[in-house]
């Protein structure tokens, strides 16, 4: 068949590499001059199957709550004159009940798990590079209550089949010496030593080559403007190029993967997708040899960083803000996120040569993505992958794939309408 992918991101160079893989010619669309330039370009690089508790879970409202008006608060509310944030704030709420949290964890566990799967096997099959670390990932708790809370979905994430282990802070600072400074802070731990951790970036644009070699073709710095329906199918997609020229493209499927930028395209077909872009930070910092930068991808769970050491770089990223697609880098931010990897870690790299970013996560509620056949037989989504679209990349392109050739993948998931 052919196929037109929206959007090179790691979802839609992931789907293109799996179409591909399945026999179909397959053409990619994307804006920007590069794949991974919005929200896979500088992410917190975390392979992180055991983080499948969604944000919206029991504790989430009062949490919120407590947040309110401070400024490193991990989660934060910009209000706007927007329907679609205010919805979208009522179907988070809905989702922090304790029996669609359990849904959604093991959901996003079970799609998580196939993907790290799929991602392994394309590294042995590939050789791929990206700066990726299998060391697992240690989160930490500097209050006991956060712990506890923690503690309490072990049991989920264990019938899930994630291996975790709790931590006293003294085994954290065994699993990461780094943290030596911090330990006085430090309330303990769990551990998640199948989790790994790499540059997302990196990744999807060494697959991208890897599809061009295999004859997926890339039209970069193309926009996709229109869907063009005609008698309940895709006709075609209109594009512009950057030269103002605009052409129809045609194929057999269509799939949208075009991050946050998704629903805006679908609902001029009137396909509703509960996908709202969640604003989040990262930095990244020059490991010197002289530094002390963790190894071990680890967790904060208080501010809800994360760290990842990319080779001689380390990524720490977190916050998440609805502010629409407001994508500017907001520098206090940044700094706050800065004081925290200081204060953590203290010798963790060259503070003069912090790179800022900003991207727009595209989440749904529940942060279970959407994947699978629109109310239009040929029009495909996958999409909203929220805070975990690296870790579930893999495993999302590998069933659309599926989905794509007439096939139910093998992953206890709500995929979307089957063809
Ligand atoms: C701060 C932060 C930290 C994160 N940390 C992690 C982490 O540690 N682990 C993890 O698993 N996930 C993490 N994530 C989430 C992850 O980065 C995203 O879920 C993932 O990158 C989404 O990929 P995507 O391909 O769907 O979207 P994108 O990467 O945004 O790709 C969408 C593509 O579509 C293109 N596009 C949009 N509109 C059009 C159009 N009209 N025509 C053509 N092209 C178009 C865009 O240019 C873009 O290239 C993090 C995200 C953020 C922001």
């Amino acid at each position: 068949m052919k196929i037109l992918v929206l959007g090179a991101g790691v979802i839609g160079v992931a789907s293109a590499w799996y179409l591909s893989r399945a026999g179909h010619d397959v053409t990619v669309v994307e804006r920007r001059a590069e794949p991974a330039s919005e929200a896979s370009f500088a992410n917190g690089g975390q392979i992180s199957v055991s983080h499948a508790v969604p944000w919206a879970n029991p504790s989430a409202p009062l949490q919120i709550l407590k947040w309110l008006g401070r400024a490193d608060a991990p989660l934060k509310f910009r209000p706007r004159l927007d329907w679609g944030q205010w919805l979208w704030g009522v179907r988070f709420l809905r989702e922090c009940l304790p029996a669609r949290t359990r849904d959604n964890t093991r959901h996003i566990l079970a799609l998580g798990r196939s993907s790290l799967a799929a991602l392994k096997a394309l590294r042995d099959e590939l050789g791929i590079a990206y700066d990726q670390q299998m060391r697992g990932i240690l989160s930490v708790y500097t209050d006991h209550r956060g712990l506890d809370d923690a503690l309490s979905h072990l049991a989920l994430l264990r019938a899930g089949g994630i291996r975790c282990e709790p931590k006293t802070s003294t085994e954290c600072v065994t699993i990461e010496p780094a943290l030596a400074d911090a330990q006085p802070r430090l309330a303990g731990g769990i551990y998640t030593p199948d989790d790994e951790s790499g540059d997302a970036c990196l990744f999807t644009r060494k697959l991208a080559t890897q599809c061009a070699r295999r004859g997926v073709r890339f039209l970069f710095g193309h926009t996709a403007e229109r869907i063009v329906i005609d008698s309940g199918r895709v006709k075609a997609v209109r594009i512009t190029d950057a030269a103002g020229g605009s052409q129809e493209l045609a194929a057999d499927a269509y799939v949208m993967a075009m991050g946050s930028w998704s629903p805006l395209m679908l609902r001029q077909a009137r396909v509703a997708a509960p996908v709202y872009p969640v604003k989040g930070y990262s930095v990244t910092l020059a490991v010197r040899a002289q530094d002390d930068a963790p190894r071990v991808s680890v967790t904060d769970e208080a501010r809800k960083l994360v760290f990842s050491r990319l080779g001689d770089r380390l990524r720490v990223a977190g916050t998440a803000e609805l502010a629409g697609y407001d994508d500017r880098i907001d520098a206090g931010c940044c700094a706050a996120i800065l004081d925290r990897v200081f204060e953590l870690f203290p010798h963790a790299g060259d503070r003069a040569s912090t790179q800022m970013w900003a991207g727009l996560r595209p989440a749904t509620p529940g942060n279970v993505p959407l994947i699978g056949v629109s109310r239009f037989p040929n029009l495909l989504v996958n999409t909203g992958h929220g805070t975990l679209g690296w870790t579930l990349a893999c495993g999302s392109g590998q069933a659309i794939a599926e989905i794509v050739g007439g096939r139910r993948p093998d992953v206890d998931f709500p995929f979307l309408r089957m063809i």
